[in-house]
């Protein structure tokens, strides 16, 4: 099945927000085995939608179009994509209801604006769980919107469909795992899996060089790419079924893991903070940061996720000379004969910072994120075991990229030490 999306909304053609409904549709159709051939975006503008969709509908079989759907006069894609397709509008009494009790469970009377979008392609079948009734026939359905008053609709002409969603994501998201991902599994052409495996400490080429053969492939298919100073590798694979997509898929996951043992922290985990607090956690320890270049970075990261009050135990944010002498009394002379920027500066700061805080683990950064000179930071990493520290060298002029770097850094350095120790345990038992 070939897809387009068409995202509609002059916000989006000025920039104001990110296009994350496009993304949340591409992956979701991949999965289903949809091949998305285009995605285009137009703006609240109904020549200009009319055209942008016929031209749409006339390559693809299927043509998913997001936003438009409010109540307000610049909500324009119910009536222009059923004018363009023939389909009359008409009141749906159900749907009415619906959506009088939806405001009335929120405490307020639903206003008049609202009563446009109770209005349906005539004839229109709310999609309840099981198959289509005639597919071949002109048709046209409706999804139920849990987390507002718009609900999706779908044309069947011709062959073809054309789906429109609300443009708020949490709405078009739960309406796609409530009911339409199971009304398009009707055309699903076999099952596409991917995994990402999230690697750290390596560049996105030399990443790409290490599992060279592998990137040949076609079915499972290997990509490597980067972000947030991160090096991925997405491995896709289409089978029959999912469980076959699995399988094809395991020689090669495992061969990646062995090419890339020393870089990867999770696959399909959402960040390298949050597998350190889980693997904190499990391990009933607790960290403390000090921090001087990421001005809180870290424990900003940590505090992120789920489980962190167990694990963090707190951060200084020393960042002149005087709070590092004064609060994590670091030595003067450290300060004037090596600089804050020093191995030894960090050093003492995370082995202070550790007893100050009492935590089985702290993590120190100072650096320079920019400037002329001297454009580095040192990572300290303490434990009763020692510290390691570790040193990173910076180009000019990405002050904000070289501050993440250091927090990735520290996090992803932790997380290798306390994964050396499990598997050092493992490996003695
Ligand atoms: P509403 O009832 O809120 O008007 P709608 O279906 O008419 O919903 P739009 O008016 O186009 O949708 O967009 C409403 C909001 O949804 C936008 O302000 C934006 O925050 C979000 N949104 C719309 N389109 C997208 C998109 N493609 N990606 C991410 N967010 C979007
Ligand atoms: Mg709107």
């Amino acid at each position: 099945m070939i897809a387009e999306l068409l995202c509609v909304g002059s916000e989006l053609l000025l920039g104001d927000i990110l296009n994350t409904n496009a993304r949340f549709l591409s992956q979701e159709l991949a999965a289903l085995g949809f091949c998305v051939h285009r995605q285009s975006v137009v703006g609240d503008n109904p020549h200009r939608l009319r055209q942008a969709f016929l031209e749409a509908h006339s390559r693809a079989d299927f043509v998913f179009l997001t936003g438009g759907l409010g109540p307000t006069a610049d909500d324009i894609t119910r009536e222009t994509i059923c004018d363009a397709l023939g389909f009359e509008l008409e009141e749906c009494a159900e749907l009415l209801e619906k959506m009088r009790v939806f405001f009335r469970a929120q405490g307020c009377v639903m206003p008049n604006t609202n009563a446009k979008q109770a209005f349906l392609p005539r004839g229109a079948v709310l999609y309840r769980d099981g198959k289509l009734t005639s597919p071949e026939k002109n048709l046209a359905y409706w999804f139920q919107n849990p987390n507002g008053t718009a609900p999706a609709i779908a044309l069947l002409t011709q062959g073809k469909c054309a789906v429109m969603l609300p443009g708020p994501p949490s709405e078009l998201e739960t309406i796609y795992r409530h009911s339409l991902r199971e009304f398009l599994s009707n055309w699903a052409d076999g099952a596409v899996i991917s995994h990402e495996v999230r690697t750290m400490g390596i560049g996105e080429s030399a990443m790409a060089e290490l599992v060279e053969p592998l990137l040949e492939g076609e079915n499972p298919s290997v990509a490597p790419y980067a972000k947030n100073g991160e090096s991925f590798l997405r491995v896709t694979a289409k089978g029959k079924t999912a469980k076959d997509a699995e399988a094809l898929m395991v020689p090669v996951l495992k061969e990646i893991k062995t090419r890339l043992a020393p870089f990867i922290y999770g696959v399909d985990v959402p960040s390298i903070e949050a597998v350190l607090v889980d693997a904190l956690t499990k391990n009933a320890q607790t960290v403390c940061t000090a921090e001087s270049i990421t001005g809180g970075g870290i424990a900003k990261r940590l505090t992120d996720c789920q489980g962190a009050s167990k694990v963090l135990r707190g951060s200084v944010v020393a960042y002149c000379d005087e709070v590092k002498a004064a609060l994590l009394k670091v030595p003067r002379e450290i300060l004037e004969t090596h600089g804050a920027v020093s191995e030894e500066c960090a050093k003492v700061m995370a082995q202070n910072a550790r007893r100050i805080f009492a935590s089985e683990y702290s993590i120190a950064a100072t650096g320079n994120a920019d400037g002329e000179n001297d454009l580095r930071a040192f990572v300290a990493i303490d434990s009763q075991s020692g510290t390691k520290t570790y040193c990173l060298e910076f180009p000019k002029g990405s002050r904000q990229r070289n501050r993440l770097i250091t927090e990735n850094t520290a996090l992803f350095q932790l997380f290798s030490h306390l994964l050396s120790i499990t598997q050092g345990e493992k490996n003695r038992v």
